[in-house]
């Protein structure tokens, strides 16, 4: 340890600044094990947080372990066999009176065999499972008589750690952190402390839990903490774009002219969503706005309307949807509304050589509204006057995407967002605190609320009736099925499935659409179930986001009980988009788990998605609700939304009070990317 380095641990100069390498034990070696893990200083250290807690506080009798779970056990060797050969194994009989105990060691070490001799007392910590003679522990950690115990005094932390660094050693790293950790300033204000806790004492309880107990106060101390400095990085960049200049759009001839031209009025949430949207688009600071709304309630309608105050003005418009399918929708939906208007639209769908002239077309400004797929955001796609980006179903982009889109206008350009994702109000406004948001909160007039039964796979044949009966009266039906080919798993599968309705409904035509068909080829199986030519369409999930068949009023979807919620409620969007009832009928295979059961009875009750995301959240956590890292919402390290979401409006007043160098310093403590993947 260099003397200036110890100098400042010791007057608490920044742990930010203190290298690992600065803690007993950590080498050069480990230094860079640490690295991988983007862990280079010792605060960097303190905020590694265990993923998971073993418990080693107390001894469980041989006979009382359970299969499947870890546990500490005592006893002597009662014999041992040793193997040798290529595979070297050793298999030792452990006793503690009434119990037994198998333990299995591959490759032996020359301390396993020396401490599992018979006679010795010997502790152990591990899985335990049913092998073929009982209860065994395959390299179960170890101690012998003369080792320090495996039994501890509080539970033992397992941190995600890298190939060639024991959590043991980890851990020791860890314990030689906590020594310092008094010196860490604590930024929450006090005013947020309810807990009482301090950061120190929040972290030295995480680290090493004084009881058997997790430490709920002390994870929600860091995770307040976490959320504080998100919160504090949208407010600032929501100031920073107040600063940004864009072309502040005035007239509003063009919407009017095509609100007009419409065959139905416009409902009165999307009407206050376009005056929100107009008297944004008026200021010279660039619009940052989130249009939440349900399945169906008819965004794209408004998207529509922001498009025309902006091109009235003469600048470009870019409409960005996450799959070809919905973007082709798009493409033919606007063309459709604005050919009155004179408007031409360009669809610019992939990054073929097709799409140069497209591009010549809008880099010379020939062509003002540019419908398209993520192909918008190529380097090749320049714009000539771009003021307003929208991006449809904005939480399947990512950050870097939707920046790049944003970047290629001249000067900062306008920026709306649509999302189906339903978050109650309160969390949206925090979450995206950086935007401004308006919400669809109904559906057009007229729109009944789609029916949904849950009925077991054992009852096929009659849904398959249904399907027969409800076409012969003009109706028709989407048949959704996870997956696209047998023997992926033994979900069925589109294929097969594409047969087996194709000879059972002998007097209609079966359309199938899946993800591996080539975008034209999904576009004329759309177009013909679009016409009626097509009236049963067996699809898989490549329908779920966007589309938008208003005839369609019956869906079946096959193996609910494998799908998310958020997703059934997605498919069923599909049906009811039109004048008629629609229907949705949830196909599962019997026994249900609890869960499943809940999800299928939550759509059967609602059709609301906000009550929906509200069940959802508390069935299985926020995580999983917004899915993976497509959702675009921030990932965090602690805090966890489906636990933490109601700190979130406390806080965000709290952002906006912050002096400037402690959001700062939350922001360096908490958001800089620098850890990499971690394996458990
Ligand atoms: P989503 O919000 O799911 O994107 P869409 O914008 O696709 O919904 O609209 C769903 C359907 O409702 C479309 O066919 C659209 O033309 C129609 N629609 C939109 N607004 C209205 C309205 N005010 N009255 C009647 N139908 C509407
Ligand atoms: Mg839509």
């Amino acid at each position: 340890m260099s003397s200036s380095t110890s100098a400042s641990a010791r007057s608490g100069a920044g742990l930010a600044d203190l290298p690992v390498t600065a803690l007993p034990g950590v080498g050069k070696a480990a230094g860079a094990r640490l690295a991988q893990l983007g862990l280079s200083t010792v605060e960097d250290l303190l905020f590694h947080l265990p993923a998971r807690y073993e418990d080693r506080t107390r001894c469980t009798p041989l006979a009382a372990l359970v299969a499947g779970q870890r546990a500490l056990g005592q006893g002597s060797v009662l014999a041992v066999e040793q193997r040798g050969g290529r595979r070297p194994h050793l298999t030792a009989w452990l006793a503690d009176g009434p119990g037994q105990l198998l333990l299995r060691f591959f490759h032996p070490t020359s301390r396993h065999r020396r401490l599992l001799t018979v006679g010795t007392q010997v502790s152990v910590y591990g899985e335990v499972r049913w092998g073929a003679q009982g209860r065994e522990m395959v390299h179960p950690d170890i101690a012998g008589p003369a080792e320090p115990s495996l039994l501890e005094s509080s539970l033992t932390p397992v941190y995600p750690t890298t190939a060639g660094l024991s959590v043991k050693r980890l851990r020791q790293f860890v314990r030689g952190a906590l020594e310092h950790v008094d010196a860490l300033p604590d930024l929450l204000p006090p005013a947020l402390c309810e807990e009482g806790l301090s950061l120190a004492q929040a972290l030295r309880l995480l680290h090493a839990p004084a009881l058997a107990v997790q430490p709920t106060a002390a994870r929600k101390r860091l995770a307040l903490e976490e959320l504080l400095a998100h919160q504090a990085a949208l407010a600032a960049a929501r100031r920073a774009s107040r600063r940004e200049r864009a072309h502040p759009c005035r007239q509003a001839n063009l919407v009017a002219r095509f609100l007009a031209q419409l065959p139905f009025q416009p409902t009165a949430s999307q009407q206050a969503a376009i005056a929100e949207i107009r008297e944004d688009l008026m200021r010279d600071w660039p619009m940052r706005r989130l249009l939440q709304g349900d399945v169906g309630s008819g965004k794209t309608l408004v998207a529509a309307a922001a498009a025309l105050i902006v091109l009235e003005e003469g600048y470009q418009v870019a409409l960005m949807a996450p799959t070809e399918l919905l973007a082709r929708q798009h493409y033919k939906t606007f063309a459709a509304w604005f050919a009155g208007l004179g408007i031409p639209v360009l669809a610019l769908l992939g990054t073929a050589r097709s799409t140069q002239d497209a591009r010549r077309r809008l880099a010379q400004g020939e062509v003002a509204l540019a419908v398209g797929t993520q192909a918008l955001v190529q380097d090749a796609v320049a714009f000539d006057r771009l003021a307003l980006a929208i991006a449809d179903e904005q939480h399947r982009f990512g950050v870097r995407q939707r920046q790049t889109l944003q970047g290629k206008g001249r000067i900062a350009t306008h920026w709306l967002a649509m999302s189906a994702t339903p978050i109650p109000r309160t969390l949206a406004q925090s979450l995206y605190a950086d935007l401004d948001v308006s919400i669809l909160a109904e559906r057009p007039p007229g729109r009944l609320p789609v029916t949904t039964v849950a009925l077991s796979q054992t009852r096929r044949t009659e849904v398959i009736d249904r399907v027969r009966q409800a076409c012969a009266g003009g109706a028709k039906a989407y048949w959704v099925c996870p997956l696209i080919e047998e023997g992926e798993s033994d979900l069925v599968s589109a294929q097969a499935l594409h047969q087996e309705l194709s000879r059972a409904l002998p007097g209609l035509a079966v359309g199938l659409i899946h993800g591996r068909m080539s975008p034209a080829e999904k576009e004329s199986v759309m177009a013909g179930f679009m016409d009626g030519v097509v009236q049963v369409l067996v699809a898989t999930t490549v329908i779920e986001v966007g589309v938008d068949v208003p005839s369609a009023n019956l869906l079946v979807i096959e193996h609910a009980e494998c799908l998310g919620l958020a997703q059934l409620h997605q498919l069923r969007g599909r049906v009811g988009r039109g004048r008629e009832q629609g229907h949705c009928v949830l196909l599962y295979r019997a026994p249900l788990g609890a869960v499943a059961h809940a999800r299928l009875a939550c759509l059967r009750e609602t059709d609301d998605g906000f009550e929906v995301a509200r069940q959802d959240l508390a069935l299985r956590g926020a995580g999983e609700l917004f899915g993976d890292r497509q959702s675009g919402l921030p990932h965090f390290r602690v805090a966890d939304l489906a636990a933490d979401a109601e700190l979130l409006p406390r806080l965000r007043q709290a952002a906006d009070d912050l002096p400037p160098e402690v959001a700062e310093a939350l922001a360096r403590r908490w958001l800089n990317a620098r850890r990499g993947p971690a394996e458990v």
